[in-house]
């Protein structure tokens, strides 16, 4: 357990790591493949009573998300105080499926049997609404939403845990769950307004996304933005001036957090989706209708997602004239992996890791 306040409220200021670890995730970049979720599942979630946790998720948007409807269930903060928030069910997270393969594989049936899954048909799962969206042809739309943990400044997580289980690193900012101390209450559950926090029924202790901290601590970027073949998910230090996180984030501001009014302070960003014109019954393009609502980025990103797209906007017809854009040039990553990641270039495969490395946890 930390001793410090870090993400706590002390004389009504949130105290402040001294430096903070954030992610900016370009969802113009993002092909909806899985690779980051499954990265991290590889790495991190494989021991037993984790079968049904993705720390790291990508949902379909418009989308009902994982846990089902987790927009709607509260938590996080209002006018400083508390906000009620409630336990997303096992169904909600969606069980981890178990399949036929003996059946498939070793059955001697050939082509008459399937992979499907065993026991209680499942009604919902990590990505059940995948590539749905939403609108009617041919102005129908949808993006990708990669989400983890937001690694919030005041971590509605923390200050619901009355173990002080959850704390907050001083040197970078990392929420961690201290499993020594966590007793499976899972009150943080109920208070996270992201719902990023998983039950292990096994070991009766909530788990979630540790921004691989190991990885990071020796200069490796985490699993599921090192894996990325988007080039999306950069990181760093949002107070590092000279870095791409906080060019996008504080001087560009084409990158902003999810549902800020959760009260949380998140410090995952996001470079809102561009979208295509509308076109109408006869085929003709109007370019002052922007395919996906406005009113529905807003709903997830504010109401500067306005002036972002603009910056956007304005930024591509700079670069359309043949004129030098060095935001276009930071979201495009011309060389991977100093640009997206500079501070978190090394190779994992050239360092030594023990078993350790990979199996500590918080
Ligand atoms: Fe805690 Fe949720 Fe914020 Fe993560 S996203 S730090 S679990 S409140
Ligand atoms: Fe999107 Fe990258 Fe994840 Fe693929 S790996 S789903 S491109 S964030």
């Amino acid at each position: 357990m930390a001793e410090d306040n870090v993400g706590r409220i002390v004389n009504g200021q949130v105290v402040r790591p001294k430096q903070q670890l954030a992610m900016v995730f370009d969802l113009n970049k993002c092909l909806g493949c899985q690779t980051c979720t499954i990265a991290c599942k590889t790495l991190w979630t494989r021991e037993e009573g984790m079968e049904h946790m993705w720390w790291a998720t990508v949902n379909t948007m418009p989308g009902r998300g994982t846990p089902k409807d987790w927009e709607a269930m509260g938590g996080g903060f209002q006018n400083g105080a508390p906000r009620a928030g409630r336990l997303p069910t096992s169904e909600e997270f969606g069980e981890a499926w178990e399949f036929n393969y003996d059946e498939v594989f070793y059955g001697g049936k050939g082509e008459g049997a399937a992979l499907r899954p065993q026991g209680k048909p499942p009604t919902w799962g990590p990505n059940w609404d995948e590539d749905q969206g939403s609108g009617d042809y041919p102005n129908s739309y949808y993006f990708y939403l990669p989400r983890i943990c937001n690694h919030c400044t005041h971590p509605a997580c923390l200050e619901a845990c009355p173990r002080r289980a959850i704390y907050k690193r001083a040197e970078d900012g990392i929420v961690l769950i201290d499993e020594t101390r966590c007793k499976g209450y899972r009150f943080c559950m109920e208070a996270c307004p992201y719902k990023k926090i998983y039950f292990n029924h096994v070991r009766t202790i909530g788990q979630k996304c540790i921004f691989c901290f190991p990885r990071v601590e020796k200069g490796v970027a985490p699993a599921c933005a090192r894996q990325c073949p988007g080039r999306l998910r950069f990181v760093g230090y949002l107070d590092d001036e000279k870095g791409p996180i906080h060019k996008l984030v504080k001087q560009w501001k084409v990158a902003l957090p999810l549902h800020a009014e959760r009260g949380t302070e998140p410090n995952v960003y996001y470079v809102p989706p561009l979208s295509p014109a509308r076109v109408d019954a006869d085929g003709n393009v109007d370019e002052s209708k922007p395919r996906i609502p406005i009113e529905y980025l807003r709903s997830l990103l504010g109401t500067e997602v306005d002036g972002a797209l603009e910056m956007l906007k304005a930024e591509m017809a700079k670069a359309k004239r043949g004129e030098k854009s060095e935001l276009l040039d930071t979201l495009i990553v011309y060389r991977w992996p100093n640009q997206i990641f500079p501070d978190f270039t090394k190779d994992p495969a050239t360092l030594e890791w023990s078993r350790s490395d990979t199996t500590r946890k918080a």
